[in-house]
Parts: C-alpha cells; structure tokens; sequence
C-alpha cells in the first residue's frame, strides 16, 4: 500500500511538530505527522501550562497538545500514531520507515520537519537504573500520586526540578530539593514560589551518590561537596530533574549534529540536509519553551514550503481560501 509521496512529512507532535503540520497543512502540502508512541511531546508530563499566550487562566499540558493535534487534523494533516524506526535522508524522496512496518515500505517524503524535542535526563547511577518505575521516577506529574503522606527527593537546580517538587508537595509530607550547587537556573518565580513552600526543604551544595533499596527506595546516600561529607537521608522516592537530552538517535550521521546531539539548524531552519528542517527543542539548546517551539515549528514549515517552491516542486496549489471555506462547510 503506498500513499504516494508526500509533500511534508514531520517526525514529532510536540507544539513544533504540530505546529509545522498546521502551517503546512493550510499551505495546501499533503503533510504526515509521525506522532510517535509517545505522542505530544514533554507537555504530556507538565501539569499547567501558564506562560502559554492565548491561555489566559493557564491550560493543562496534555489538553493543549489536544487542541494542537486537532488545529492541525482540522486543515487535512494527517496523523500516524507510529515511532520512526529507521530514516534515509542520503537522496530524495526522502524514506521514513515506521516501527514494526518492514524494511519494504517506507514513507516518502520531499521534505522532512525533524521535531522530535528532547528527553529528560538521569544521574546515570546504577541504583538509580534498578530501582526505575520502585520509586525512581522523572515525572512527578505522573507519579506524586504514589508518595502521598511521604518524604521524597527531586534532584536539580532549574525550573523543571521547582516545578517537580511543588508538584510533589501537593502529596508528599516532605520534599528534598537536592542541587549541587548554591545558585539555581531556575527563573526567580519559580525558585521564589518553591522557597516558599513550606514542605520543600532546599538541600544545597550536595551530590546524590546512590539511591539506596532493594525493591523500592528507601534513602539516598548523598555528599556535600564543599566538605566532602557523606550522610544517607531517608526517602521513599526520587526524582530526576536535571534537564533533557535531545531525541535525536535517529538521525545520527544524516544530518549535522552539535557535541550534544542537538540537530543544527544551517539556513534558518534548514539542516545540513536541504530539504530536511529543524523544529523546536530537538535544536534549542537555549529557549525551550512550548512557544518557542511552536514558533519554529511554524518557520520550519514556511521554510519547506518556499523550498519546494524554488525546486519546482510545489503541487499545483488550489486557492488556499476557497479549500478551507470548502472544509469549513463540510464540518457543518
Ligand atoms: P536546566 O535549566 O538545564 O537545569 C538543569 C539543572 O540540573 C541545573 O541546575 C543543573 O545543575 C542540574 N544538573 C544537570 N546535570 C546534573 C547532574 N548530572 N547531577 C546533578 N545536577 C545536575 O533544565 P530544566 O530545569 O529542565 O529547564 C530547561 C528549560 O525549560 C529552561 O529554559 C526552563 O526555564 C524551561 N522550563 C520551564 C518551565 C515552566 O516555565 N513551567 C518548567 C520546566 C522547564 P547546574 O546548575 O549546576 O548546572
């Protein structure tokens, strides 16, 4: 079964991703979003959303990815809820291949939106790998509901560890905001609202060095960098905020990449590869926010468009008006 070649074809459903589909699909570019198993991005695991403009009372994270799937569904992208197993960016058309669909049938593509956002990092501790989904955890918003009534740790110094932990307040007894350092990324806000949280204790200048348990957590052995003091604390859960790490695996070797994996963006969102574009975080070491994010997605979107159209490839576009007012009375 071949679905012809497609105009645009987006690897990710963050608000890049979506975005990017949104643009494309009112330009009239038969567009495929891979939204991949775990569909909308990080915003799945954020609770409210509050610096979003548009939401004047704040919006929860999985319910904006909502309206973002379905803005872009409405003006004809289409939708595949499939991871990307293996991609060949190396000629056109592009080949996209889904998980489990075989080596035989690729997606083609003429141009491909790389907006696959980054991931949330860990220690790397063995302890911390063993006890993974006993206590171990880098999504309060999925699983504070666990630690009602407990003592439990979130490790990190920028908004994503102010955020884990007030969120963890709202069921734990007690929460150990553990960094490594005395001075915080974290906006002043955040570090304000988190501060003042009586049931946020601030644990500074400290290195978590184990995360100790057999078949659940139960404590952490943790040192004081200054003194070089060792003291093990009691907790019955820990969480991981200390930042995100691109997902970019797929890609590796097709297109140019910075030290850290993080998709470089050459001519405006263009990669290395022409045709091939950048979205979001999966290429911003430095903004990473859901609007900006949604902003690239949009360039990204612009940029394949205008470069189809210096290729000679742009489809005998119908009068983008008259197609939506033809969708509109169909919705009725
Ligand atoms: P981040 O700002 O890069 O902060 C990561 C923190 O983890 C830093 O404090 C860092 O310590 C610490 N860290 C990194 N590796 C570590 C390790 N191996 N061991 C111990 N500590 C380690 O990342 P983020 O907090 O995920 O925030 C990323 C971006 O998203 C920011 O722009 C942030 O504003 C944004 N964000 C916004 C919201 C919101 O507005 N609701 C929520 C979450 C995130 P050092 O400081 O010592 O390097």
């Amino acid at each position: 079964m071949s679905q012809g070649t497609y105009d645009l074809v987006i690897v990710g459903s963050g608000p890049a991703g979506y975005t990017a589909a949104l643009y494309a699909a009112r330009a009239n570019l038969k567009t495929l979003v891979f939204q991949g198993f775990e569909s909308g991005g990080q915003l799945m695991l954020t609770s409210d959303v509050e610096n979003y403009p548009g939401y004047k009372d704040g919006v929860m994270g999985p319910e904006m990815m909502d309206d973002f799937e379905a803005q872009a569904a409405r003006f004809g992208a289409e939708m595949r809820p499939d991871n990307v197993e293996r991609v060949d960016l190396s000629e056109r058309s592009f080949k996209l291949w889904a998980e489990g669909s075989g080596v035989d049938e690729p997606v083609l593509a003429k141009t491909v939106v790389i907006a696959t956002g980054a991931k949330a990092k860990w220690l790397g501790l063995e302890s911390e790998r063993q006890l993974m989904g006993k206590g171990v955890s880098g999504c309060a918003t999925c699983d504070a509901f666990f630690f009602r009534g407990k003592r439990v740790a979130v490790v990190g110094g920028g908004d994503t560890a102010m955020e884990e932990a007030s969120v963890l307040s709202k069921f734990a007894d007690e929460v150990l905001l553990i960094h490594r350092r005395d001075e915080f990324r974290a906006s002043k806000i955040m570090l304000e609202r988190a501060r003042k949280n009586s049931k946020i204790t601030f644990v500074t200048d400290t290195t978590v060095e184990e995360i100790l348990g057999e078949d659940s957590v139960e404590g952490l052995r943790i040192e004081n960098t200054k003194t070089g003091e060792e003291q093990t604390v009691e907790v019955d859960g820990f969480f991981a905020a200390i930042g995100h790490a691109p997902a970019t695996a797929l890609f590796e070797g097709q297109v140019e990449m910075d030290g850290s994996g993080y998709v470089l963006q050459k001519e405006h969102t263009m990669t290395s590869v022409p045709g091939v574009f950048a979205a979001g975080d999966v290429s911003d070491t430095r903004y990473r926010q859901a609007v900006t994010a949604a902003a690239d997605g949009c360039r990204a979107a612009i940029d394949a468009e205008r470069w189809l159209e210096e290729q000679g490839e742009a489809e005998q576009a119908e009068d983008p008006a008259v197609w939506t007012a033809e969708k509109d009375v169909a919705n009725l």
